[in-house]
């Protein structure tokens, strides 16, 4: 079978790209490896108006939320309230589904129950695509040019030989059918103990019930048994056990930079290219925004009948300009907070009550840009900046937008 473009993975960053290329006039194809797009859920599924935007449907929202609860270890808690909603719960597989659906409208053709395994020899400059199918058959595509759109463990990333070097932070999430958590809030624990190197949440479903879950460093502890230390918190601050879950998630999420995410004919999007939000772990509007671009560069490149990597290059550059800024602040601000213990996650939020600076995190709160808001913060709050190294202090006070070198604070604590 011949293509022009092969998208591997029907998330949300391939049907994206599908859809942009396929509605600009390209043979694409996706092909999945499960049966059912959108299955099994991997995700909590909290987003911005903006993926609902790209979306072009708010169909799939659940609820909207309309703040976040912060708690410390000893569950100090400090609330932020917006009058309008400030992101959205979503039906994440409808997402997918919708998505899909769109691409497939457009013409793209989709295969689901295939799994691409490996790149064969080339042929006519074309790449070729190994894939498995469900019913233990094997088959070739042979492609212009090949999407990686495979999610955290990438075999096209693989089979390309593009590196890698992130860090994966194992996640637990459960679906429990009652909440007594505010329907309208999420809520976040921060703990070294509880969830080191990123959080624990708790999501309302917009029926009573929540998505619980945490990712954590892989440090030897499994994310199960964070999550069970998780679970006795959160019987501590409700009064009661959680109800029995009714659905659950074991997944991984990519947090990095990779040196290269395209190769002659190969460009990788989404969680495959470790696009995910360090200081969140969420990868849906910058999935999608980078499924996008690399749509428009491959549809520039099948154009100028060049698909050589100095030409599939143009997407990383558009990436890195749309979003490169924000990732290397919010990386610079995770290794900061990597380094905190306990003690100091009181005493920061003890600092943010007192900072008084809840409307100015409300008024420009941003879970797709978080950076702007802490940056704001550790600005005009210096017992905020107190908890942080020098080299934080003299990139704040100089206005530079470029990070400081971490390496001047190995003193404070062994990086991570
Ligand atoms: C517990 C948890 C909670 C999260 N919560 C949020 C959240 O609230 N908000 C948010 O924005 N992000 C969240 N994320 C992150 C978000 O889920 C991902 O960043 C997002 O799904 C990435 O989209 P993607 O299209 O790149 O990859 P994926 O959604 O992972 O899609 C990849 C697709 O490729 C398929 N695939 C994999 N390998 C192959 C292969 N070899 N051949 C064919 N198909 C293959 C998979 O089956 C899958 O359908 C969460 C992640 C986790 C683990």
């Amino acid at each position: 079978m011949r293509t022009d473009v092969l998208v591997v993975g029907a998330g949300p960053a391939g049907s994206t790209a599908a859809y942009e290329l396929a509605r600009r006039g390209h043979s694409v194809v996706v092909a999945e490896e499960h049966r059912r797009i959108g299955h099994p859920v991997q995700c909590a599924g909290l987003v911005s108006r903006r993926v609902l935007e790209l979306a072009g449907t708010e169909k799939m929202v659940l609820t909207p939320v309309h703040g976040a609860t912060v708690l410390s270890p000893r569950l100090r808690a400090i609330e932020f309230r917006a009058p309008e909603p400030r992101a959205f719960v979503i039906d994440r597989a409808g997402l997918d589904v919708h998505l899909a659906d769109r691409a497939a409208r457009a013409g793209a053709e989709y295969r689901t129950g295939l799994r691409f395994d490996e790149f064969g020899d080339a042929s006519d400059g074309l790449k070729v695509a190994r894939l498995a199918r469900a019913d233990g058959g094997r088959e070739e595509i042979h492609a212009r040019v090949v999407i990686g759109a495979d999610g955290v463990a990438s075999a096209v990333a693989r089979a390309a030989r593009l590196r890698r070097p992130i860090e994966v932070l194992p996640a637990y999430e459960v679906e429990v059918p009652s909440s007594p958590a505010d329907p309208d809030q999420v809520e976040v624990y921060l703990g070294n103990g509880l969830a080191p190197g990123l959080f624990g949440w708790s999501i309302p479903d917009g029926s009573g019930g929540a998505r619980i879950g945490l990712a954590a460093r892989a440090d030897g502890t499994s994310a199960r048994s964070y999550f069970e230390r998780f679970a006795r918190l959160l019987e501590r601050r409700y009064g009661r056990p959680l109800p029995p879950a009714v659905g659950l998630v074991v997944s991984g999420i990519p947090i990095g930079t990779l040196p290269r995410i395209t190769a002659d004919g190969v460009a990788l999007v989404g969680d495959a290219a470790a696009q995910v939000k360090p200081l969140s772990g969420g990868g849906i509007f910058t999935g999608m925004r980078a499924g996008a671009l690399a749509a428009e560069t491959v549809d520039v490149a099948l154009r100028a009948h060049d698909t050589s990597e100095r030409r599939l290059r143009a997407y990383a550059t558009a990436y890195e300009a749309e979003l490169g800024e924000e990732f290397r602040r919010a990386h610079y601000l995770r290794r900061l907070f990597a380094r905190l213990t306990d003690d100091d996650f009181e005493r920061l939020i003890a600092a943010l009550e007192e900072s008084g600076m809840g409307e100015a995190i409300v008024a420009f709160g941003d879970i797709d840009f978080p950076s702007h808001v802490a940056r704001r913060l550790l600005r005009q709050s210096p017992s905020l900046l107190r908890l942080f190294p020098k080299a934080l202090g003299a990139w704040l006070s100089s206005g530079a937008e470029l990070v400081p070198d971490l390496e001047l604070d190995r003193r404070r604590r062994p990086a991570t």
